[in-house]
């Protein structure tokens, strides 16, 4: 399933108009759950059972998020198609645009290219903030690109861009303008933007603040009035608002989501016990806690298949940005991560997951347990280790020790993309563990992000580093002086 869709979001929440070229292509009834009507076009695969498990999460998330209900006995109609002229015509978009769907009010209609589109689902709830109706065209937006995820960026560093002139875009015709422009609209970083601002303003303020202002500009068009409004509901004018936004440090895109759906379930994976994790069509889902300490470990076995799956904090959005962690052998997954409940998504194929009891230790900032359990790699039961921290604040060094049960070159692979901030810098080989000076004692390979010609970041990068034989003690550290800004995820297995 495609949690995280970068491509252009071309969705609006515009009146579906029919014009002349092409003739709606025919569909069938693929599934029908509590609250949906799931259609394809023909020619596209059946659904299964799971894709309506899918959806009726979106639905439940979306519902309690916004605090709105949607009446009872209606149905959302959610349409698929796989002829991209036809949904660029019915959304009244250019071709060009890409379209991928929209929402359509009247009748509660959702056209999509994918499967299932969480960005159009949230579009059915937001617009009964306040009463059923249209509210000012960046808010809307803002608040289905929050909650659907998945929305372009055009920074290297893939976080929030705060230049866009906000000032204008609040107002509808500014909005539409911007959208329609080539040079800015759909597919850079304006529902990205919108997203972030809306992220903003529910954290600062308190969702029931934002809420409030939301209802109150239903029907608003006017730049000027939702100003007004927003001032009047936060209690602090318009342009000082946005001067405290653009002064702090941006959120990434891909953490701006603040509800996971299916996180109102209980958790599945308790204590050691292993738990198959089967995705079934478009993915399945596992619950699962991480503990006070914030450490928890999993061991994954995919059994010989190769499955992907991504991990989601059901309070702060994606653990690995950008990446998803393709399991191709039994793995430990080191997981340093705020205390809370989580989730994983798994597609492609069946893993076996189970909670390891004692997590490998970890060193921050040079305080090292000398007892500390190494990760054992390069077995047959574990062949790797992948470590994901993600706590959110500044720290000037990790470490931790793997033992090396056999012979050849150690390979260090990033998860979440090698921008600034997401990977060590730097790594040591080290005699033995707690070593306070590595640059003295120990060897080291650089571990440098690695930039693209236009500016971008090269997506997963892989260092083989020194080779290793069973038995070595690797320390691996990211060194006093390689500050990361948030936290970073890697995998470790020897070569
Ligand atoms: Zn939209």
């Amino acid at each position: 399933m495609r949690l995280r869709e970068h491509a252009v979001l071309s969705s609006i929440a515009a009146t579906l108009a029919v014009g002349c070229g092409i003739s709606k292509p025919p569909l069938f009834l693929a599934l029908e759950t509590e609250h949906f009507e799931i259609y394809r076009e023909d020619g596209l695969p059946p659904a299964c059972d799971a894709t309506g498990i899918i959806f009726e999460d979106y639905f439940r998330a979306f519902e309690d998020y916004l605090d709105v209900e949607l009446p009872g006995g209606s149905k959302i109609i959610y349409n698929q198609f796989n002829t991209l002229s036809y949904i660029a015509e019915l959304c009244n978009l250019d071709p060009g645009q890409g379209a991928s769907g929209c929402y359509d009010p009247q009748g509660d209609v959702i056209a999509s290219a994918y499967p299932v589109h969480p960005h159009e689902i949230a579009h059915a709830f937001e617009h009964r903030v306040g009463g059923f109706g249209a509210h000012p065209r960046f808010f809307e937006e803002g608040i289905a690109a929050m909650l659907g995820g998945g929305e372009a960026y055009d920074r290297p560093d893939h976080r929030v861009d705060a230049t866009l002139p906000i000032e204008d875009l609040v107002d509808d015709q500014a909005f539409v303008a911007f959208y329609n422009s080539p040079a800015t609209g759909g597919g850079g970083a304006l529902y990205s933007t919108a997203a972030g601002f809306v992220r903003y303003l529910i954290d600062t303020y308190g969702k029931d603040v934002f809420l409030r202002f939301y209802a109150s500009v239903k029907d608003a068009t006017n730049g000027a009035t939702v100003k007004q409004r927003l001032g009047a509901a936060v209690g602090e004018p318009f342009d000082d608002i946005l001067t405290t936004w653009r002064g702090s440090v941006q959120p990434l895109v891909d953490d701006l989501s603040p509800t996971i759906p299916g996180c109102d379930r209980p958790a599945d994976l308790t204590g050691a016990a292993v738990d198959t994790v089967d995705p079934s069509c478009e993915g399945t889902r596992l619950r699962f806690d991480v503990p006070a300490s914030g450490r928890l470990d999993l061991l994954l076995n995919p059994g010989g298949k190769t499955p992907t799956i991504q991990l989601f904090s059901c309070q702060r959005g994606s653990v690995m940005p950008e990446r998803d962690l393709s399991v191709n052998g039994p793995v430990r997954l080191g997981l340093d991560v705020p205390p809370g409940a989580y989730q994983m998504v798994v597609t492609s194929a069946p893993i076996d997951v189970a909670a390891a009891l004692r997590p490998v230790t970890i060193d921050l900032d040079g305080v090292c347990d000398p007892s500390s359990v190494a990760a054992v790699i390069g077995t047959e039961d574990l062949s790797e280790f992948a470590f994901v921290r993600r706590w959110g604040s500044t720290e000037k060094s990790v470490a931790f020790d793997v033992l090396s049960q056999s012979t050849g070159r150690f390979n260090v692979t990033s998860i979440g993309g090698s921008s600034p901030g997401t990977t060590p810098r730097r790594y040591y080989f080290c005699p033995n563990v707690c070593v306070n000076n590595p640059d003295g004692q120990c060897t080291s390979d650089d571990f440098p992000p690695h930039q693209l010609p236009d500016g971008s970041f090269d997506n997963t990068h892989r260092v083989l580093g020194a080779p290793v034989a069973a038995g070595d003690l690797i320390h691996f550290a990211t060194g006093p002086r390689w500050e990361q800004d948030w936290g970073y995820s890697v995998r470790l297995s020897i070569e």
